[in-house]
């Protein structure tokens, strides 16, 4: 086979597999380049998502419920289990099969698609060129008409507390703990930290969330973010707003972490330590001399709308580039830009990215929040509808939380759709819809939703848009 293609991506994760299945589809001849290997020495594509991010996450997020659920409220249910017994050797076997599964499918994708495979370092070198050095170590140089870098991101460390692989780790590791942490100390209550917080209070830990910011979830609708809050306190995680890690401790009992709060300087002592204070983009050896290709002051690649760089031929997508870090966002950014290169019609709708914290309960939400909007001075109306008021939740145990809709006061058009509750992450799903078809929040009332769904909320939130929801006493 030749080593000149149409199109090579740099990166196999959900932003790079997808673009070269979908610009092989277009009948382009592509190469698609990896390097990541996993502790346990194995490579594999897949990037982040795959190996170390939202598969096994939702493999860990869905078992440790279920041990949950299975401990304290199948009773209230009817139903008597005499002991329920924590086998986490037998729980990371099963998270470890799921991900071997579909990272083994995607490497299956790219055969089948007729996408060339390297395993190996790329780096993008000037005139379109890309240099791959195997993990042999032997190099290759490959050319392309057109290259798209989808070198995703890595944790940002806090210079304090160096990542240890051990007591003092990544979301990846905690993923990967082969015990249960009696204390766990999580840095940072965004989206990986409430998640993984969540897992490992599930199977056992005393967790404890130290934040920052004096807001929880700022990126959320505030009444959303603070009904999530409410209920992730009631199951006993100890979220401490206001708090800023300053240093790590290590000593016989344990690791004494540091950290300021408004009160002044304040320390708490744990055995473990997730450091969950977000990603940064990772280009590490990707970039050749005088490639053109700029980085903001961030580290992210600089795109246009279209993922373009600027240099003839070179894109960029997912976590390298602005934006949202989410594997939806990468995968569209790829499917663009693919369909650029062969000449079609091909945009990605910033405005409906959907976002998700897979927590028990779920929150969910689309478009804009109540006070950015209100921020912006857009007039809006909001309507809301209670679980605790759907069938369907009730009968699942899970009738806590709500769906809010908001729309715009005069056209009607949905601005925002914001869950929090059971399935939120399926839910969301039909705000996007009517978001991406730019729907009214009539549009969703005069849409029949079945009897009893999860799904009858989000009808009864459009319908509360307008004061008519009918099974909830409306406001006015
Ligand atoms: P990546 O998935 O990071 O892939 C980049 C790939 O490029 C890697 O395989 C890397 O090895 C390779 N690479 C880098 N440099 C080179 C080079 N020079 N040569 C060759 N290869 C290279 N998002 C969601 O949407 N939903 C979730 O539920 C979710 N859960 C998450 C949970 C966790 C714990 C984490 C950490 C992340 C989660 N994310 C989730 C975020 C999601 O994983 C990322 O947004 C997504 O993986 C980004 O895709 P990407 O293709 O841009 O980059
Ligand atoms: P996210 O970027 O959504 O993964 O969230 C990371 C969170 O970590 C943000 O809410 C930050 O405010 C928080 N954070 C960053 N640095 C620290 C620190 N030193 N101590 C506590 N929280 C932090």
């Amino acid at each position: 086979m030749s080593d000149s293609y149409d199109v090579i991506v740099i990166g196999g994760g959900p932003g790079g597999y997808i673009a070269a299945i979908r610009a092989a589809q277009n009948g382009l001849k592509t190469g698609c380049i990896d390097k990541w290997v996993n502790h346990d020495g194995s490579t594999a594509f897949g990037g982040t998502c795959l190996n170390a991010g939202c598969i096994p996450s939702k493999a860990m997020l869905e078992s440790s419920e279920w041990y949950e659920r299975s401990g304290h409220e199948f009773g209230d249910m009817g139903i008597k289990i005499s002991k329920v017994e924590l086998d986490l050797a037998t729980m990371q076997k099963r998270r470890a099969a799921i991900v071997k599964q579909f990272t083994g499918g995607v490497a299956q994708l790219l055969k089948a698609n007729g996408v060339t495979a390297y395993e190996g370092a790329a780096t993008l070198e000037k005139g379109n060129k890309v240099t791959v050095e195997g993990h042999d170590g032997k190099k290759q140089t490959l050319s392309a008409k057109n290259i798209i870098l989808a070198a995703g991101s890595v944790p940002v460390e806090l210079k304090p507390l160096p990542f240890d692989g051990k007591d003092i780790v990544d979301s990846w590791d905690a993923l990967e703990f082969d015990s249960v942490p009696k204390r766990l100390g999580v840095i940072g209550a965004g989206v990986i930290g409430l998640e993984m917080g969540s897992v490992w209070r599930r199977l056992g830990s005393e967790v404890t969330i130290l934040e920052a910011l004096d807001e929880f979830l700022p990126m959320a609708d505030a009444q959303v973010a603070k009904e999530a809050q409410k209920q992730f306190k009631r199951q006993g995680l100890d979220i401490r707003m206001g708090t800023k890690v300053t240093g790590a401790k290590k000593g016989k009992s344990g690791i004494t972490l540091t950290y300021e709060t408004a009160k002044g300087k304040e320390t708490l002592e744990v055995d473990k330590v997730l450091v969950a204070v977000g990603r940064r983009p990772y280009a590490e050896g990707l970039l050749g001399k005088d490639t053109g290709v700029k980085l903001d002051q961030r580290g992210f690649v600089e795109v246009d709308e279209e993922c373009f760089t600027g240099v003839e031929g070179v894109y960029a997508i997912g976590d390298l580039v602005r934006g949202p870090m989410l594997a939806h966002k990468a995968s569209e950014e790829g499917v663009m830009v693919a369909d650029l290169i062969a000449g079609k019609v091909a945009e990605v709708n910033y405005e409906a990215v959907p976002s998700i914290i897979y927590t028990a309960p779920e929150v969910a939400w689309v478009g804009k929040s109540e006070q950015a909007l209100k921020k912006e001075g857009v007039p809006i109306k909001t309507g809301s509808f209670p679980f605790a008021a759907n069938g369907r939740a009730k009968a699942l145990n899970m009738a806590v939380g709500m769906v809010k809709m908001i729309a715009h006061k005069n056209t009607d058009e949905i601005l925002g759709v914001h869950i929090v509750g059971p399935f939120a992450s399926e839910l969301i799903a039909e705000a996007v819809l009517a978001m991406e078809y730019r729907a009214s929040a009539e549009d969703i009332q005069r849409t029949i939703h079945a009897h009893p769904t999860l799904s009858e909320a989000l009808h009864e939130a459009s319908l509360s848009v307008d004061n008519r929801a009918l099974n909830t006493v409306n406001r006015r």
